[in-house]
C-alpha cells in the first residue's frame, strides 16, 4: 500500500506539468514598474500577503523584474521612491520556464537555485503573426509540494 502511494505520487509528478498548477497571470498580484513606493503602494504589497510581487513594463504579459517583500525594509515610504530604483538595486533575477515542464523537473530546479517561484510562457504559434512567448502564469515550490501531499 505504501509503495502503491509512491508510486502514484511519483506519478503525479511526472505526468503533471506546471501549466496544470500555475496562478494564472490574471490573478497574479503584479505591479508596474512606473509604481512609486509610497504608503498607499506599500500597504497594498503588505496586504496581498505575498512574498514575491512580478514587476511589468507596460503590459502584466511583459514581467520585468520582481519585487522582494524583504526589499522594503530600508524604503521610506515618505520618500516615495521608484518601484524601479529598488527593483535595479536588488536587482532578483527572473526565472522562466515552459508550460510543458513536468512538476519532477521543476521541483529539481527549485531545489537547485535560490528562487522558488518561475515564470510560466509558453510558445503560441497560433493565428498569422510570428511566434512569440507568452506568458501564462507563475509557479511556486509551494504550488509542487501543495501537489505531492494532495496525491499522498
Ligand atoms: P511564502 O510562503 O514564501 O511567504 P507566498 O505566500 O507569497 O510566499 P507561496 O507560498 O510561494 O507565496 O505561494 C502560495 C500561492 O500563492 C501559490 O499558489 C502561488 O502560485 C501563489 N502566489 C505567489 N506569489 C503570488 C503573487 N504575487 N500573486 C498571486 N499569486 C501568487
Ligand atoms: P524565504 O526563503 O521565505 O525568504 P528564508 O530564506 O529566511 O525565507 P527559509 O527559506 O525558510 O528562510 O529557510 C532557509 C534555511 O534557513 C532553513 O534551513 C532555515 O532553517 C534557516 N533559517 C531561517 N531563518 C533563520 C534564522 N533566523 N536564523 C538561522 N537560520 C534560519
Amino acid at each position: 500500500n505504501e509503495f502503491v502511494k509512491e508510486e502514484f505520487s511519483r506519478g503525479a509528478l511526472r505526468t503533471k506539468t506546471v501549466e496544470d498548477i500555475l496562478t494564472p497571470l490574471k490573478e497574479c498580484f503584479m505591479l508596474p514598474s512606473t509604481a512609486v513606493l509610497d504608503f498607499g503602494t506599500m500597504s497594498e504589497i503588505m496586504q496581498s500577503g505575498y512574498t514575491r510581487v512580478p514587476v511589468y513594463e507596460e503590459e502584466r504579459s511583459n514581467i520585468v523584474e520582481i519585487l522582494y517583500v524583504k526589499d522594503l525594509a530600508l524604503v521610506d515610504p515618505d520618500d516615495c521612491t521608484p518601484m524601479s530604483t529598488i527593483t535595479k538595486f536588488y536587482n532578483h533575477p527572473l526565472h522562466f520556464v515552459f508550460n510543458d515542464t513536468k512538476l519532477d523537473a521543476m521541483l529539481e530546479e527549485f531545489k537547485k537555485g535560490n528562487s522558488h517561484l518561475a515564470i510560466v510562457q509558453k510558445v503560441n504559434n497560433e493565428g498569422e503573426g510570428d511566434p512569440f512567448y507568452e506568458v501564462l502564469g507563475l509557479v511556486t515550490l509551494e504550488d509542487v509540494i501543495e501537489e505531492i501531499i494532495k496525491s499522498e
